[in-house]
């Protein structure tokens, strides 16, 4: 049978093949390597030409959770220390089952009051958790580089606006560039954003007054006087590769005192706010224009979740609404056309896993989940330093622990290589996954533990596979 039409009564069947899965999968998510190389071979059976006749619902569905459950790289589970990537906390992977359950389209009030009515509620207690003013407009994104996007766009549509321009209407062309400012350590999909806005990647100028890419306010604050006119500055709260912060307070002053747009990027960073611990780095966030953070890192929702606070509401319908297709209805401030706000048109419940997840653990919940990830840092941070063949690069800071493989008798230009290779076998063994960024000029591991499953035990692991392929790779 081919016409899904004719397997209508299938639907429910589809969705209990994937329940029956997931108790096993989820249940060997703590015991299992994150990622079992005998299973690759499994991705061949991905491939193969478009079949002309279907398998029909559950054929395809079974091969797919086949598939799945076995060549996956297993990050929702405790010990995938790469990049920066959360988990989904039970509450809210059901959440995100929901919402396919429900597939609502969250662009339009009309479409979807519930997944709009669920946006603005989501929103609201996402500005109480960090802090943020109720006054500020705000969007769900797929990311924080969209998040970025949409901020930086609202900074861009206030810059050209104080040039006497409606870039909104009608674009850059003969503005001058736009000024943007930060530090060294801002991320690389803050000049993705500004290269997918036309306003050119390279244009983001960095102050730095050491190699780890801090702050120099004094250079910034004479560029600011030299730029004359409006300009934006990044703040970067939780940097990835030690978890370092800009001084948020003082670069709201800059901004205050020059007329800038303060933009910042809070992408896991954000999450500080939660404990009185580490709250101060985040000081001063509260006034600034923009702001981006993720939903798919230390909130632990599933992937494809940001969101974007702007001061002024009125600019994030300055630059995104008004496209004016006739078909279209206009929101208001109740029933609000969450497409008018940013930058997709058709989308998908996000808020409904954010709504599951905070409804089921709230403040408390989460602000022990933050502080555990600042505790399991902290001792792998013990560790290392305890470790005779490791060495700390940077104090542990927030969730991400900077160190390299540094054992007695490699001379230091060897280092880099040895941890680079280190690094590739780690990934490759699979039983843990830690990767390698370059700080200051070093090759190092950056691991960061913000997955709501994992203890001081999974970092124990990561240290003793580290170290047991790090001592075979210098044998060899
Ligand atoms: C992860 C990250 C981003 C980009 O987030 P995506 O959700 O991957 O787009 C931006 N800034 C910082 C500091 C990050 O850690």
């Amino acid at each position: 049978m081919s016409d899904p039409l004719y397997e209508r009564d299938l639907a429910a069947d589809a969705l209990d093949l994937v329940a029956l899965a997931a108790r096993p999968y989820l249940d060997g998510l703590q015991e299992r390597p994150v990622h079992d190389r005998a299973m690759d071979g499994l991705l061949d059976e991905l491939g193969g030409p478009l079949p002309e006749r279907g398998d029909g619902t559950l054929g395809g569905v079974e091969r797919l959770i086949r598939v799945g459950t076995g060549a996956a790289t297993h990050s929702s589970g405790p010990r995938f220390f790469h990049l920066v990537v959360g988990g989904a906390t039970p509450a809210a992977m059901a959440g995100d089952w929901v919402a396919s359950l429900l597939d609502q389209n969250a662009g339009l009030w009309l479409a979807s009051p519930l997944a709009s009515r669920a946006e603005t509620v989501v929103l609201g207690w996402l500005k109480e958790l960090f802090g943020l003013p109720a006054g500020f407009g705000g969007v769900l994104t797929p990311s924080a580089t969209v998040a970025h996007v949409t901020g930086l766009a609202c900074a861009r549509q206030w810059w050209a606006e104080r040039h006497g321009v409606d870039v909104a209407a009608r674009g850059l062309a003969g503005l001058p560039p736009m000024p943007v400012f930060s530090s060294g350590l801002v991320h690389a999909s803050t000049r993705k954003a500004l290269q997918i806005l036309g306003c050119g990647r390279d244009t983001l100028r960095t102050f730095e007054r050491d190699d780890a890419g801090r702050v120099d306010l004094a250079g910034m604050d004479a560029a600011l006087a030299e730029a004359g006119g409006p300009a934006v500055i990044v703040a970067n709260v939780g940097e990835v590769n030690a978890g370092d912060s800009d001084p948020v307070e003082e670069l709201a002053d800059l901004a205050e005192r020059h007329g800038a747009w303060l933009h910042v990027d809070g992408a896991f960073g954000l999450f500080a706010a939660l404990s009185p611990r580490t709250a101060h780095l985040v000081r001063g966030v509260e006034r600034a224009d923009s702001v981006t953070a993720d939903g798919h890192k230390w909130l632990n929702v599933p992937q494809e979740s940001g969101f974007s606070f702007v001061r002024d509401p009125e600019l994030l319908r300055g630059a995104f609404g008004s496209w004016g297709a006739a078909y279209l209805t206009a929101g208001d401030g109740e029933r609000v056309n969450y497409n008018e706000l940013g930058v997709e048109s058709s989308r998908r419940a996000r808020a409904l896993p954010i709504w599951a997840s905070l409804r089921a653990y709230g403040r408390e919940g989460y602000r022990a989940m933050v502080e555990r990830h600042l505790d399991v840092a902290a001792h792998l941070g013990a560790l290392v330093e305890r470790a005779p063949d490791l060495e700390l690069l940077a104090p542990v800071q927030l969730c991400v622990v900077c160190f390299r493989y540094r054992p007695e008798g490699v001379p230091e230009e060897r280092l880099d290589g040895l941890n680079a290779r280190l690094g590739e076998a780690l990934v490759a063994d699979g039983r843990v996954y830690a990767g390698t960024s370059l700080y200051r000029g070093m090759r190092a591991f950056r691991p960061t533990a913000l997955n709501w499953r994992t203890t001081e035990t999974d970092v124990e692991r990561l240290v003793e596979v580290l170290r047991e392929l790090g001592a075979t790779l210098t044998r060899t």
